[in-house]
């Protein structure tokens, strides 16, 4: 097969020995191939019983059909089926000698090997390799190899673009758990169709399909060219809403023919609507010319050039390092840095929960993996912000406020998506008024972006915009109290098991520094770009009395009390509610007390995820470590983690506060939870926000990394286990490679020469002059 499975690689491979059918839709999960403008999951190519495939186009929403806008589940572009004999090759219906898959982390690749044999023992071998490519963001591969080992055979091959797809919505009919039984699996999701047929075409050696997005009115445009090794009989083949070209050919036993696809993708939201098909062909065209192997090698060398700024490394575990570079194969193919008017849904572009939308996952989870490695990347994502602003302001107008209150979750517009119900109509859900702590999230964003890469500019434009709306909203939002103080009733923390509490410490201590960053920035800019701020002032009817009086309210803002131990209490309240007595599983996970679940907890102190340590976390400089050490030492045995968000905040929390025994059980189960899908729910995609944190985990857990006062800081602690981490940074243009053991770090800050950075490394100063190794002990006395 393609992938080269001796050991040297194997700490960038995924793979599947054997197919299972109960785990199948996971690794349709697990081997998703993308490039930031698609996703498309890692189905077989010929589909089988109860398969879930799935291609995702960035940016294409359509509320058709749905209660909720969704990701539209886009044409399938894979589509190959292989008729041996008359019969077709399926995992479902033929038996199989042989079958192993491969997702090669390096190259960005899915290959495959499928043996199958038939009643009368004759075998037939299928090698394939698929790759959307990194290099041209239109462009997805695929090359298949077929053949008859020990029968010579009639085979007709059936390459096609399928645009028969449809989202599932609302939960199955039946009784959880859902069943495994292939042939029910899916069949009882109620199918929302986004997809309309607008145009098709057969011309010489390829198929054109156009679609178009019912409300949202977005053309997609599939053109695909499939070429066959062998003089084969070719034929056309359609049906509505799908194309194909059928070749027909005898092949002797023992040879091979190889099949290659190449597929161009273009919407309107790329081009005008009336070029898409233009500019599918055209491409195409261009990629058929050069060929399959030119287009892999294009591919190959931009994942190197991505992985060069983003690898990391832990020598002495080579399962941690895959499970960490599975995280940020993910990070990496969620997003790129030519679209500014996209984010990333919850699941990425890997399947349809949370239907594509995004949430405070991306600024507190994801971005600074962009920030530091693809910072493009990050820039875009934090464009979107600004491109949505206008549906933030609607936000929070329809809420009776001034000013700008970004979505929970956030789709094509900015504007509140969230439901309203659970999928089973039993519950309501809240989060849509209530969590509004992700506004603070947007600031988090900027903030760690400007001081890590310098892009004033970016503030200037764009963020200072951003800001000063999300300021109005808040200082509108807050509510007065007779003693001169502000609260804010009614919300959501991050812990989701409690809505409608009032004060909650997260949100409240955010918002304080939220309001208090605007105003530093205002003054910032009033001395460094006045004609600037003085236009976006005219814009908005700001003056400066108004940040006053952010500033004042900031002041003002009531924060929860502090108990004797310094536990800083969640909510008004939270110390008064009921405690439980956790249990845990297998795993030593914590699971829910029987008869509660998340919707009966809120009367107990039991969270869904970390709440106030997470706070101790984003804003590391409000709390003393006694602080921080008492509060995770309260809240973590409360914790559920119900969220997959919460055991990467966990891992590095204890490894500040001190309790690293904790810290790999909780780096293990978030570096994991896609791969061992310990969450249950992989198959309908993966947790890209754990991806996230792993990242952290690894740069600012065990690395020990934190930003402070705009300088860098390190404080590496090792498991006894690992021998040594590595990682990369990047800083204001610059690069700093770091890597640690168990006794010293060592720096080498590559950068143009006389360039110097101060960082400190367990709290003592040390300068790296630009391109010179720099050992530095960490004896931590
Ligand atoms: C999540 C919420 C989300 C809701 C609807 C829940 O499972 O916890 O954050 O808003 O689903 O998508
Ligand atoms: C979590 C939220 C998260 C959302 C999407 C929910 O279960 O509680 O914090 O933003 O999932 O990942």
């Amino acid at each position: 097969m393609d992938a080269d499975l001796d050991g040297a690689d194997s700490g960038w491979q995924i793979v599947e020995d054997g197919f299972d059918p109960v785990l199948a839709n996971t690794y349709e999960t697990l081997f998703t191939t993308g490039n930031g403008y698609l996703g498309t999951r890692g189905s077989l190519e010929e589909g089988h019983e109860g398969a879930l495939p799935g291609t995702f186009l960035r940016g294409v929403f359509d509320h058709h059909d749905s209660a909720v806008i969704d990701l539209v589940k886009a044409p399938d572009w894979v589509a190959l089926e292989i008729v041996v004999n008359g019969v077709k090759l399926d995992v479902t219906s033929g038996s199989i000698v042989r079958h192993r898959r491969v997702l090669d982390l390096r190259e960005g690749s899915l290959s495959r090997e499928t043996v199958f044999s038939d009643s009368e023992g004759r075998r037939t071998r299928i090698e394939s390799i698929r790759f959307a490519s990194s290099a041209d963001e239109h462009l997805c591969c695929l090359r298949a190899r077929v053949t008859p080992e020990n029968h010579t055979a009639s085979i007709s091959v059936h390459s096609a673009i399928d645009a028969t797809v449809h989202n599932l919505d609302r939960r199955p009919f039946y009784a959880d758990p859902p069943p495994a039984d292939p042939q029910m699996k899916w069949h009882k999701w109620a199918k929302s169709r986004h997809l309309d047929e607008v145009a098709r075409a057969g011309f010489p050696d390829g198929v054109y399909l156009e679609t178009r997005t019912i409300d949202t009115g977005i053309t997609i445009g599939y053109a695909a060219g499939t070429t066959v090794s062998a003089p084969a009989e070719q034929e056309f083949a359609e049906r509505y809403k799908h194309v194909g070209q059928r070749s027909r050919m005898r092949v002797a036993a023992g040879e091979t023919i190889v099949v290659e696809k190449l597929v161009t993708i273009y919407t309107s939201r790329d081009v005008a609507a009336e070029n898409v098909g233009r500019a599918a062909q055209d491409e195409l065209r261009r990629h058929r010319n050069a060929g399959f192997a030119a287009s892999r090698e294009r591919n190959r060398a931009a994942w190197a050039a991505k992985w060069a700024d983003s690898d990391v490394t832990i020598d002495g575990d080579e399962d941690a390092t895959r499970a960490v570079r599975f995280s940020i194969y993910e990070l990496l193919i969620a997003a790129n840095e030519s679209d500014s008017r996209v984010n990333i849904g919850a699941n990425a572009l890997t399947g349809e929960r949370y239907r594509g939308h995004a949430f405070w996952d991306t600024e507190v989870f994801m971005l600074p993996f962009f920030v530091y490695t693809q910072p493009e990347t990050a820039r875009a994502l934090l464009l979107y912000r600004y491109h949505t602003l206008d549906g933030a302001r609607q936000n929070a107008r329809d809420t009776g406020f001034r000013g700008a209150r970004y979505a929970w979750e956030s789709a094509d517009t900015g504007v509140e998506e969230t439901p309203k119900w659970t999928i089973d109509g039993a519950h309501r859900i809240w989060m849509g008024e209530e969590e509004i702590h992700i506004t603070s999230a947007v600031a988090y964003g900027l903030i760690a972006y400007v001081a890590a890469t310098g892009d004033h500019a970016l503030m200037t434009r764009y963020g200072a915009e951003v800001l000063f709306e999300t300021s109005r909203f808040w200082a509108d939002r807050l509510e007065a109290t007779p003693d001169g103080r502000y609260v804010l009733s009614r919300v959501v923390g991050p812990d989701e098991f409690h809505e409608h509490v009032d004060n909650s410490a997260y949100t409240n201590y955010l918002v304080r520094w939220h309001l208090q960053q605007a105003a530093r920035v205002y003054a910032e800019l009033s001395d460094s770009d006045a004609p600037e701020l003085a236009a976006l002032s005219g814009r908005m009817g700001l003056a400066r009395e108004e940040v006053r009086d952010w500033l004042d309210k900031a002041e003002q803002i009531r924060l929860p009390s502090v108990d004797d131990d310094g536990v800083i209490e969640q909510f008004d309240g939270y110390f008064g509610l009921a405690t439980l007595p956790v249990e845990h599983d297998d795993n030593d996970m914590p699971r829910y007390p029987p008869g509660y679940h998340h919707y009966n907890l809120a009367g107990t102190k039991l969270l869904k995820q970390a709440d106030v340590v997470m706070l101790t976390y984003v804003l590391p400089d409000e709390f003393p470590d006694e602080v921080k050490l008492a509060n995770y030492e309260y809240y973590e045995p409360l914790t559920l983690h119900k969220s997959s968000l919460s055991p990467a905040t966990h891992s590095i929390m204890s490894i500040e506060v001190g309790d690293p025994g904790r810290a790999v059980q909780y780096f293990r189960r978030a570096a994991t939870v896609d791969l061992v899908d310990n969450q249950g729910n992989t198959e309908e995609g993966v947790h890209i926000a754990s991806a996230g944190g792993t990242w952290q985990m690894m740069v600012n857990g065990f690395g020990g990394f934190r930003v402070r006062n705009g300088q860098m800081t390190f404080k590496p602690w090792l498991p006894p286990d690992w021998k040594a981490i590595a990682f990369r940074l990047k800083w204001h243009g610059n690069t700093l490679s770091v890597s640690a053991d168990h006794t010293a770090a060592t720096f080498v800050l590559s950068a143009p020469e006389g360039c110097h950075e101060t960082i400190l490394v367990h709290g003592r100063e040390v300068v790296l002059p630009a391109n010179a190794e720099v050992v530095v002990g960490l004896d931590r006395e």
